[in-house]
C-alpha cells in the first residue's frame, strides 16, 4: 500500500488511484431477460394471475429464515403494511432511529401515528436500545429498527426490550438483504421484516418491496391491507377491512427471481471485500469502519461506511474529503441527515397527518447528538465497489492514505477546488 505514497491526489491534479471504473449496478443477464419474456408470453401480468411475484417473495422469505413473504410495491409500503397489520394508528407512538431514510418515519405518518425519533449507537449507527427504552410512554406501540448499511441493530437487546414492554418490533431491512444474526436472517427476528428492492438496493427490480414474517395472523392482516382490504379465500368484492393496493407486479417478480438466484454469491463477495477493506482502513489513523457486531454471520452491505476524523486529515472537512475520494475514482454516496434535521420535522409539515389527535411532540427541539454527529462525520461508499476483486477494493484504502498525506495541501488549495 505504500507504493503510491507521495503521489499527488487527483483533486490536486495527480493521476487518480483508479483508472477503470468499478462494476456497474444493477447486474443482470439473460436470466432476467428470459423470465421477463416468459412473463409477457404467459399473459398473467398481475400478481392475482401470475406466479413470479408470489414465488419470489416466498423464496426470499425462506432465504431470510421467515415463513411468509409478501410481494409489495416498495420498501415504504412494506413498512406501512406492517404497521397497519400491527394495528398501529392514530394516537400511537412508534420509535424510529435518527439515521435512516425518511421512509422509516414517513410510513409511521402514513398510518397517522407519531414517530418518536431517538438516538443511535455511535459505532454500529443503528438504533440504541437504551434510547428506545428511555422513549417509551403509555402510547408507544412499536419500534422500527433499521439495520443501517446492513449492520444489524442489536436484535438480542431489542427483542428482549419489546417483549418486556409488549411492543411490536418491525425491522427495516432495506439495507440488509443477506445480513444474518446468530444464524438467522434479519427480518425474521421481529414481528415483521421490511425489504426494499428499489434501484440502489442489494437486489433490485427498479422498485419493489418484500415484507416477511412468521405469524400467520399478522401475515393475513398485512396482505389484507396491501390487497384493498380483501380477506383471503373470500369473494373478490368482499372488503371487510380498510386497505390499499400495494401489490408488486409480475414484471418485478420476474426480475427479482433472477436477482435472488445470483444473490448468495454476490453477498459472499461483498462480505469478503468488506472485511478486507475494513482491515486495511483500520491501519489508517483517523478512519474507523462502521462496527460489524460479532453476532452477525454476514452483512448485506447496502453501503460501505466508515467514520472520518478531520483532525487526522489536517482539518480537511468531510465534504472535501468526499470530493477528493470521488476524484480518485471511488464511487461515493453520502450519509442521510439525522431525521430531526429534515425540513419536514423542523416545520411539522405533515400534510393531512397528525392533526388534532396527535401526541404533542415539538420536533424542532428534538436533538439527537450521536446521530447528528454521525451524519456529519461518516463516509458512505456505494456497494457496487464491493463486487470488484479484493485488490481493486483495497484501492479505497490507498486513496484514503494518499489524501491523508496531502491533506494540508488540499486544505490550503480549497479556494480553487469544490
Ligand atoms: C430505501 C429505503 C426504504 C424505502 O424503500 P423504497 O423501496 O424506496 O420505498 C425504507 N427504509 C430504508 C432504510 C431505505 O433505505
Amino acid at each position: 500500500m505504500s507504493t503510491l505514497t507521495g503521489e499527488r491526489p487527483a483533486i490536486l491534479g495527480g493521476a487518480p488511484v483508479r483508472t477503470s471504473d468499478y462494476p456497474a449496478w444493477p447486474v443482470w443477464d439473460d436470466r432476467e431477460r428470459d423470465l421477463l419474456v416468459d412473463t409477457l408470453d404467459a399473459g398473467g401480468w398481475w400478481q392475482g394471475d401470475g406466479q413470479q411475484a408470489a414465488s419470489f417473495a416466498a423464496a426470499f422469505a425462506t432465504y431470510h429464515s421467515a415463513r411468509h413473504g409478501l410481494a409489495l410495491t416498495n420498501g415504504t409500503h412494506t413498512l406501512e403494511a406492517a404497521l397497519a397489520a400491527c394495528d398501529v394508528g392514530e394516537g400511537d407512538e412508534v420509535v424510529v432511529p435518527g439515521i435512516t431514510f425518511i421512509a422509516s418515519a414517513s410510513a409511521v405518518l402514513a398510518v397517522n401515528a407519531t414517530p418518536v425519533l431517538v438516538d443511535i449507537d455511535p459505532e454500529t449507527l443503528c438504533i440504541d436500545p437504551a434510547a428506545v427504552e428511555a422513549a417509551i410512554t403509555p402510547a408507544t406501540k412499536a419500534v422500527i429498527a433499521v439495520h443501517v448499511a446492513g449492520a444489524a441493530a442489536d436484535l438480542d437487546a431489542l427483542t428482549d426490550l419489546c417483549d418486556r414492554y409488549d411492543l411490536r418490533l418491525i425491522e427495516d431491512c432495506a439495507h440488509a438483504h443477506g445480513t444474518f444474526w446468530r444464524g438467522r436472517g434479519v427480518g425474521s427476528w421481529g414481528d415483521f421484516g421490511s425489504f426494499s428492492m428499489q434501484r440502489s438496493k442489494l437486489m433490485t427490480a427498479g422498485e419493489g418491496g418484500v415484507l416477511i414474517c412468521n405469524d400467520d395472523e399478522l401475515r393475513d392482516r398485512a396482505w389484507s391491507y396491501a390487497d384493498c382490504g380483501r380477506q383471503a379465500g373470500e369473494w373478490f368484492y368482499h372488503h371487510p377491512n380498510y386497505g390499499s393496493n400495494l401489490r408488486m407486479t409480475e414484471w418485478q417478480g420476474a426480475v427479482l427471481t433472477a436477482q435472488l438466484e445470483r444473490f448468495p454469491e454476490q453477498n459472499e463477495r461483498r462480505n469478503t471485500a468488506a472485511v478486507a477493506l475494513g482491515a486495511a482502513l483500520e491501519e489508517i489513523e483517523g478512519v474507523r469502519p462502521q462496527r460489524r457486531d460479532e453476532r452477525m454471520d454476514s452483512q448485506g452491505n447496502y453501503c460501505y461506511v466508515f467514520h472520518y476524523d478531520t483532525e487526522a486529515f489536517a482539518g480537511l472537512p468531510l465534504r472535501q474529503f468526499e470530493a477528493a475520494l470521488g476524484a480518485e475514482g471511488i464511487p461515493m454516496g453520502v450519509s442521510y441527515p439525522s431525521l430531526n434535521e429534515l425540513a419536514i420535522f423542523r416545520t411539522g409539515n405533515f400534510g393531512p397527518r397528525l392533526r388534532d389527535s396527535a401526541p404533542a411532540i415539538d420536533y424542532s427541539s428534538v436533538r439527537l447528538p450521536v446521530a447528528e454527529h454521525a451524519a456529519a462525520s461518516t463516509v458512505w461508499l456505494q456497494h457496487r465497489l464491493l463486487l470488484a476483486d479484493v485488490e481493486d477494493v483495497l484501492d479505497v484504502a490507498r486513496a484514503v492514505s494518499r489524501i491523508q498525506q496531502h491533506a494540508a495541501e488540499i486544505v490550503s488549495d480549497k479556494g480553487s477546488t469544490t
